[in-house]
């Protein structure tokens, strides 16, 4: 702990010489500076800028797309066995910056240390597995009868697209990177705007271990500039997207339009935001309870597709439930994302702030909270905003149906186990979903019937594991199959099935 406490502490010194640099496009593995610039500030401290990024026009997504499609046939018939090795370079890179790199998301996305370390672990986690994927599916499936062989191969679809947020800015950019290039797709990055420099250190890491030039291409920039240029092309095969709901509706459609030009269906993968419940039963461990309703609430400020924002409490435990809560989200440490205790840090930027903001007059219109997190001070430095929690809220008020994506937590009232069920799958964004129960019948009940992507019984919703907890969306939450899981890299390739006629044989 002291050891690594240390290794933090000089990480975040060295990282802040570092302050004031400037981040080119990488296309075709050559620097490229526009004038355009983003100026890059920590959450926790707006005064403290972290330095400029380039931010691409459409003319250059479109010279990251040719790059890559240039670089595809190379890339492509390049082992799989030596792109797996690359990417295990890659996590190799990574594990040694692994402070350094968590510091830089300490920093650019405010995310608090031991989540930030979190952040690099899985996108370390991702390389790995992906590596090791990609060689086991590199043996082709053979169904062979007298006189004729058949073999079933995958093979890359093209020039891919990765749009990503910034809300795990290390683990789910290089996610879905890594499955696209260990599958020998090209890759056309584009990182969310709030976390441009971390997306640069990770291209720097690519480009260390090896990945030849125009296989991956960085290309920082404005959603709403590049986004429709990058997603349109003609040129583009495949479009992995985390995101929010209305951005990953708005690139399936812009998919989905295609011209003459176009070649193939565009594949696209989107995961998107969560309105995700935990049921607490009459009959639940309510420390427990509290424990993890309350971190997946307010961790990262609430900043997480996974976090809860609903709780739903069945019968008579209403009260006792919700006075543990508050007494337990009182204790939380709120405070710059750099100081080592603290739960919850900063939001990500000014428009954040004043969205959730919004959300909270709107729902204070209806009833004040039972708990606001008193945050004055801190607000004056950063883009703080504490914890609230709203009680007897009605499952159909706003903030139980939309995603606030901050520190807001709804309690609602159920009268029994079917009813929270049915509360619980009153939404379009059903991407986790738990239970506190000791009863096995309710148990059973919440894992057959809650409509989540992933389900957790007795455990808060804190995250997922890579090849543990496969991760994705249900309804609006996503359509793809699970990062992190056995069958997620069939998604970045083409099946193809050879049969010979064996008899031929010369
Ligand atoms: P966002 O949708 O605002 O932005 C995501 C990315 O899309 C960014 O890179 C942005 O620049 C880009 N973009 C914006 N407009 C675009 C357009 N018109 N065309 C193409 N690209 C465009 O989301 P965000 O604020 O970065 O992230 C928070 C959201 O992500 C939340 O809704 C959260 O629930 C969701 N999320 C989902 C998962 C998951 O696994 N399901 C994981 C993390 C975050």
């Amino acid at each position: 702990q002291d050891e690594s406490r240390e290794a933090m502490l000089a990480a975040l010194e060295e990282v802040r010489d570092q302050f004031g640099r400037e981040y080119a496009l990488v296309i075709n593995g050559r620097a490229i500076d526009t004038s355009k610039r983003l100026e890059s500030a920590n959450p926790s401290n707006k005064k403290e800028k972290l330095g400029h990024v380039s931010m691409a026009t459409p003319a250059q997504a479109t010279e990251a797309i040719d790059a890559a499609r240039n670089a595809f046939k190379a890339w492509s018939e390049t082992p799989a066995d030596r792109r797996a090795e690359l990417l295990e370079l890659v996590a190799a890179e990574m594990r040694m910056r692994r402070y350094e790199l968590a510091a830089w998301i300490v920093f650019e996305v405010g995310k608090p240390w031991a989540e930030a370390d979190g952040d690099v672990a899985e996108a370390i986690d991702f390389c790995r597995y992906y590596a090791q994927r990609v060689r086991a599916m590199d043996d082709p499936r053979a169904v062979n009868i007298p006189g004729e062989e058949n073999s079933y191969w995958y093979r890359p679809r093209g020039v891919a697209v990765v749009i990503s947020p910034w809300n795990f800015p290390l683990a789910i950019l290089t996610g879905m990177t890594t499955a696209a290039l260990a599958t020998g797709n090209t890759v056309v990055m584009k990182p969310a705007e709030q976390s441009s420099i971390i997306a640069f250190k990770l291209m720097q890491i690519f480009q260390n271990a090896g990945i030849p030039d125009g296989v991956v291409n960085y290309l920082p920039g404005v959603g709403e500039e590049v986004g429709p240029e990058l997603v349109g092309s003609p040129d583009v095969d495949l479009i992995a997207f985390t995101g929010s709901k209305d951005v990953g509706l708005a690139i399936n459609a812009t998919a989905a339009d295609t011209d003459d030009r176009q070649t193939s269906v565009k594949q696209v993968i989107a995961e998107m935001g969560g309105k995700n419940a935990i049921l607490i039963d009459e009959d639940a461990d309510l420390d427990e309870a509290v424990v993890g309703v309350m971190e997946s609430a307010f961790g990262y400020a609430g900043q997480k597709c996974s976090a809860c924002s609903r709780a739903i409490v069945i019968g008579d435990v209403y009260d006792a439930f919700i006075e543990r809560l508050v007494e337990a989200t009182k204790s939380l440490h709120i405070g710059p994302a750099e100081e080592s205790g603290t739960q919850v840090g900063p939001v990500i930027d000014k428009e954040a702030l004043a969205k959730i903001q919004s959300y909270i007059e709107f729902a204070d219109e209806i009833n004040e909270p039972t708990y606001r997190a008193d945050v004055k001070s801190l607000a004056k430095q950063g883009h703080f905003i504490g914890p609230h929690i709203y009680t007897e809220v009605a499952p159909e008020d706003r903030i139980a149906q939309e995603e606030i994506f901050g520190p807001v937590l709804a309690v609602i009232r159920a009268g029994d186990i079917d009813e929270a069920i049915e509360i619980a799958n009153n939404t379009k964004f059903a991407l986790t979903a738990g239970i506190f129960s000791r009863s096995p019948v309710n148990l059973r009940k919440a894992a057959s019937r809650l409509q989540a992507g992933n389900i957790y019984l007795n455990r808060g919703i804190t995250g997922a594991l890579v090849n543990r907890q496969p991760f994705g969306g249900y309804h609006m939450s996503g359509i793809g199959s699970k990062a992190g899981g056995p069958d997620y890299l069939l998604q970045f390739v083409v099946p193809v099935n050879v049969t010979e006629n064996t008899m031929r044989r010369g």
